[in-house]
């Protein structure tokens, strides 16, 4: 018997969350439910979490959370629950599987059979945002390399577990030579220890437009999370349809489990929805804690529903389908066909011990790091970049200088390009001369001395070495 926590949300989820806990309870599944409220009305009674502080003393107790989804009210103000709940828990690894039921659900790709695993806590999404000057915005996009090998290593073990033969991983390094390139690099570092398992990188322009027109040559994919944010529900779609892909949030010690679509209000309490997705996701609920044979028994019926010809409105097609059914009707021949197997569509299996467990992360030794330089970025409302370094050369000190300033990162001065577009946001980047050090002093005078000459930094980043490896990037055209 597994406790769990159970929120209903807004829309159609207390009609597809019914369906779904009562095919799953009548394929056998041994669950205490705790169910707690979140969502709208706990939004608009003035909560801007959209839960109860006593919710998550439930949801932390019982590990195990099955969500259906929620509405956010528009307006300021209110914070994504899933965005928050996903961090709170540490709940890192997104998986998605996209799958064709090929020829019960139309779709162009009959053969797809693909795995997103998407980084669920940092890169854009960590939030750091800050307006530094009149015309630019910044957004930090931050990848750690706990986050990267927890991920690899997660898409590893699922290949592993799963029976699947390869992992391909998605990033943008060729330009983000530092974040997407630490993620490429744990990639090709975590991939040696699964010799028996294929892996291949793909720069995700190239790999998204592969997805989307060959995606049976994928099996598993890893990638950061605002690609996988993207990407998995691209390849939902291209499978068939949002409304049948289920995802789990695992973490370290909590899980959440969830339909990937929304609460689609205009559908809501007409005994219209699919609860197929959160069905999804409540099989792989069941797989995590181990009821593995209420997840195949519960899943095959699935299938066998969904070949006799038994849709909902939103995959109906006349000629494929026979019969027309409510949310209720759906669940009801699901739960008729329980013990039964697909004939045409390819039945599952999943291993008795199918949780996955990972080692925990263990901190590397530091490595030798050394300053380098520094990069002033300077909020100055001139165009001539001739201008701006003459006024930087005077914040000088002994030994540290000027050595480039770069806009938007491209580099203007020295020997910039009259065409280049020029914002009020310049990089000025000072470095000591040859056979000179910096320290953080020398950075403190640097800064000194710009205010002395009113010159305005809206913020400084060290350029460091790491063991040796110039830890930063150089100017676009140096
Ligand atoms: P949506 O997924 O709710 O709806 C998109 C379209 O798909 C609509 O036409 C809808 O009728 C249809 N649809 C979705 N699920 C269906 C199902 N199970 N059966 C049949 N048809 C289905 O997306 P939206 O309209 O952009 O968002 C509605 C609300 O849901 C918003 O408040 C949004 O914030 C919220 N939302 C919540 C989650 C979540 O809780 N995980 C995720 C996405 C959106």
């Amino acid at each position: 018997m597994t406790r769990i926590t159970v929120a209903k949300g807004d829309g159609i989820g207390p009609e597809i969350m019914d369906a779904t806990l009562r095919i799953i309870m009548a394929a056998g599944a041994e669950l205490e439910i705790d169910e707690i409220a979140v969502g709208e009305q706990v939004y608009l009674s003035g909560n801007t979490a959209g839960i109860a502080p006593e919710s998550w003393d439930t949801i932390r107790r019982n590990k195990i959370f099955l969500k259906a989804p929620i509405t956010t009210p528009q307006g300021g103000g209110y914070k994504s629950l899933n965005v928050t709940t996903r961090k709170f828990l540490g709940l890192y690894a997104n998986i998605r599987p996209c799958i064709s039921f090929d020829p019960f659900v139309r779709t162009k790709h009959p053969d797809m059979d693909v795995v997103i695993v998407r980084e669920n806590e940092e890169d854009l999404y960590a939030g750091i945002e800050h307006q530094q000057t009149d015309e630019v915005v910044q957004c930090l996009k931050l990848i750690s390399r706990p986050g990267s090998e927890k991920i690899v290593r997660y898409a590893f073990e699922y290949a592993k577990q799963y029976g699947r033969k390869k992992v391909t991983c998605f990033t943008k390094d060729n330009i983000m030579k530092q974040t997407d390139g630490l993620f490429h690099q744990v990639f090709d570092e975590v991939a040696k220890e699964y010799p028996e398992i294929e892996n291949e990188h793909w720069i995700i322009d190239i790999g998204a437009a592969k997805l989307a027109d060959t995606p049976e040559i994928f099996d598993v994919i890893v990638m950061p999370n605002l690609y996988g944010d993207v990407l998995s529900d691209v390849a939902a779609q291209i499978a068939g349809s949002v409304g049948l892909a289920g995802s789990a949030n695992i973490g370290e010690t909590c899980a959440m489990f969830e339909a990937i679509h929304g609460s689609a209000p205009r559908r809501a309490g007409q005994n219209l929805a699919n609860p197929s997705g959160l069905l999804q996701g409540a099989i792989q609920m069941l797989v995590h804690i181990g009821q593995t044979e209420v997840a195949e028994k519960v899943q095959n019926a699935w299938l066998k529903t969904i070949e006799d010809g038994v849709h909902t409105y939103d995959i109906f097609k006349e000629g494929i389908s026979n019969q027309k059914v409510g949310t209720k009707e759906f669940a009801d021949a699901v739960i008729a066909n329980i013990g039964q197997k697909p004939s045409k569509l390819k039945e599952v299996f999943y291993a008795k011990d199918s949780e996955l467990k990972l080692p925990k992360y263990i901190r590397k030794t530091p490595a030798k790091k050394e300053l380098l330089g520094v990069d002033l970025f300077v909020h100055w409302n001139g165009y001539n970049p001739d201008e701006i370094a003459e006024k930087l050369k005077r914040v000088e000190i002994a030994g540290v200088k000027l050595s480039m300033i770069t806009n938007r990162g491209i580099k203007v001065w020295p020997d910039g390009f009259e065409e280049t577009f020029c914002t009020d946001h310049w990089r000025c980047r000072f470095k000591p001369v040859e056979g000179e050090t910096i320290t953080k002093s020398d950075i403190i005078q640097l800064l000194s001395n710009a205010e002395d000459k009113g010159i305005d930094v809206v913020k400084t980043e060290n350029l460091y070495s790491f063991d040796g490896r110039q830890a930063f990037s150089l100017g676009q055209g140096q």
